[in-house]
């Protein structure tokens, strides 16, 4: 993981003028210097080079059960994820599940593909509720811009002044522009989120879980489980990406009975039709 270098005053000062925006479903204030257009094309190939080394070794999808329940349970969280934001009933919601039973992890990036690691399915054994929390709360990173914000603090922060002032000429098609800001996407993979970021993607992922019928008391015992698998073996990748606070456990298990009016509802939940691929 390459981690960039300290902000220029000069990229600050861009970003300053460029990229004040509100993040949807809250209205926290973000830095977006990077259109979310531009996230989601960067995505599209970091996807396909993110799986295509992995796709040769055959370790994408080659489980049909654990497929299958992966991909019944985001179904559901799809289409609770159009209800907030209906122009996402345009990206291409797709799940590959990654044979790699040392990696724990998941990640859902700008334009809707997402990914789960082996590692988290055998060293957590998360129940479908748990599994529903955690692609809720990818799902609701990718929502909230959040890798349009990562790419934007790479791109600042790799003080790449031509390509910004590119950007903001809206010369977003040049090679070179293409070029930086794939390579702020591959960053933006690794970089952690922010706290505020965290709370956000807690807040609205219950919800969606919730909404998608699966128990808000899961998004409790799923960090509580992540922590003690996590804890005394060291990093994990997704513990590493999603920094916690203390509070977290405090702050979700306060919101469950708001949550549980959706978890209860007895009406028919949407299903996404999933692409096969
Ligand atoms: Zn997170």
């Amino acid at each position: 993981m390459r981690l960039p270098a300290a902000p220029t005053v000069a990229a600050l000062v861009l970003v300053s003028l460029a990229g004040c925006a509100s993040a949807p479903v809250t209205g926290r204030n973000q830095f977006l210097l990077v259109p979310e257009s531009q996230a989601i094309n960067a995505s599209r190939q970091a996807y396909s080079d993110t799986l295509a080394p992995l796709q040769k070794e055959g370790k994408v999808n080659n489980d049909p059960a654990l497929r299958a329940r992966v991909e019944r349970i985001t179904s559901r969280l799809i289409p609770q994820a159009i209800r907030y934001r209906p122009e996402t009933q345009a990206w291409d919601w797709q799940i590959a599940v990654i044979d790699d039973p040392k990696t724990i992890n998941a990640w859902c990036m700008a334009g809707g593909r997402m990914a789960i690691y082996t590692g988290l399915i055998q060293q957590i054994r998360p129940s479908d509720d748990e599994i529903a929390e955690v692609m809720g709360h990818e799902i609701s990173h990718a929502l909230a811009k959040h890798a349009a914000e990562r790419m934007s603090v790479a791109l600042a922060s790799n003080g790449a002044l031509q390509v910004t002032v590119a950007l903001l000429g809206s010369n977003g098609n040049n090679p070179a522009v293409q070029q930086a800001l794939q390579q702020a996407a591959n960053v933006a993979i690794s970089l952690p989120n922010s706290r505020g970021q965290e709370s956000e993607a807690d807040r609205i992922g219950i919800e969606l879980a919730a909404r998608a019928g699966y128990d808000p008391a899961a998004a409790v015992t799923l960090w509580q489980k992540m922590v003690k698998a996590t804890g005394s073996a060291g990093k994990s990748d997704w513990l590493s990406t999603h920094p916690s606070g203390e509070k977290r456990e405090q702050a979700l298990a306060a919101l469950i009975p708001q949550m549980l009016p959706y978890y209860l509802d007895k009406s028919e939940r949407p299903v996404y039709p999933l692409k096969q691929h």
